[in-house]
């Protein structure tokens, strides 16, 4: 089985986020693969592990996202590609990665792509479900099980707590849920043989696309967080006094009466 896993490296959710000129400030953040990535890649290497075949995890990033790879293969993926856009693009949006993917799998034989759910940092949900519509595949989102057998696939799904059984086929795009699976650690010889694991580096060029094709459709117009919180009041009194100042508050300051 060709197996595929789109992973994203996104910054540590335990950090402390700073913004600068409407801009995340990355200096001195921790990154790490999307926890939702991790699920896919932890079923990628079960999916090989039982078909056979081998798993190949794909990144549109910078020359940073190579940490994020290799952490990938130490897990038992077989090999990595980084699609660098540092020196072609400067901004983009869901447009311009699902672009490049489908310039990436065009005339490739996937049986299965997994991506995750959502990533963490901007959380649009997305890239898988454009991507499968791009390359014509069915695709199912949240998935919490799969099994394949021949052509045919049984997966369940969380909706909201409950769980959907759908059936389907090869070749499918699935996005990754938290309960999928358990994603493993790193070992120490995973991580000595992900050294000499095949990474391979590609820019736009390589996939015959130019700034132009990938322009992004969307702009982001501002970034900020969200207010500090206040401390809390403690009324005291009498309870009709503590009643009215609550009225009143609610009426004058929280301005929602
Ligand atoms: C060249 C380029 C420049 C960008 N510049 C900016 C910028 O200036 N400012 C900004 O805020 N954002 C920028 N982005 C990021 C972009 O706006 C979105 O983060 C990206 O399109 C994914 O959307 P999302 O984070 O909402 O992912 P979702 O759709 O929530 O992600 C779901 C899943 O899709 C897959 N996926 C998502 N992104 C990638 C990826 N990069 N590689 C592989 N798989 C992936 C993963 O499996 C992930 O779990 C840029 C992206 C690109 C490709």
């Amino acid at each position: 089985m060709n197996i595929y896993v789109l992973l994203k490296r996104t910054f540590d959710t335990e950090e402390k986020i700073a913004i600068n000129d409407g801009r995340i400030d990355e200096e001195g953040a921790e990154f790490i693969i999307n926890p939702y990535d991790e699920y896919a890649v932890e079923e990628a290497i079960n999916l090989r592990d039982e078909h056979g075949g081998e798993v190949t995890v794909v990144t549109i990033g910078e020359e940073e996202s190579e940490k994020q790879l290799r952490t990938a293969l130490a897990m038992g993926a077989d090999k990595a590609v980084l699609i660098n856009t540092e020196d072609d693009l400067e901004d983009g949006d869901q447009f311009t990665t699902v672009k490049i993917l489908e310039a990436f799998f065009e005339g490739k034989e996937a049986d299965i792509i997994l991506a995750g759910n959502v990533a963490i940092d901007e959380a649009s949900g997305q890239v898988g479900p454009r991507l499968a519509e791009r390359l014509d595949i069915p695709y199912v989102t949240t998935i919490t099980s799969i099994s394949v057998d021949g052509e045919t696939v049984q997966i369940e799904r969380d909706v909201e707590g409950d769980v959907e059984k759908v059936e389907t086929s090869l070749p499918l795009l699935v996005t990754c849920q938290q309960g999928l699976n358990e994603p493993r650690y790193p070992s120490l010889p995973g991580i000595m043989k992900a050294k000499k694991k095949p990474l391979e580096e590609l820019e736009l060029d390589d996939l015959d696309l130019d700034e132009g094709d990938v322009e992004a459709k969307t702009k982001t117009v501002d970034i900020f967080l969200p207010p500090e919180k206040e401390a809390g009041k403690v009324l005291e009194g009498e309870i009709d006094d503590q009643v009215k100042e609550l009225v009143s508050l609610l009426r004058n300051e929280a301005k929602v009466l």
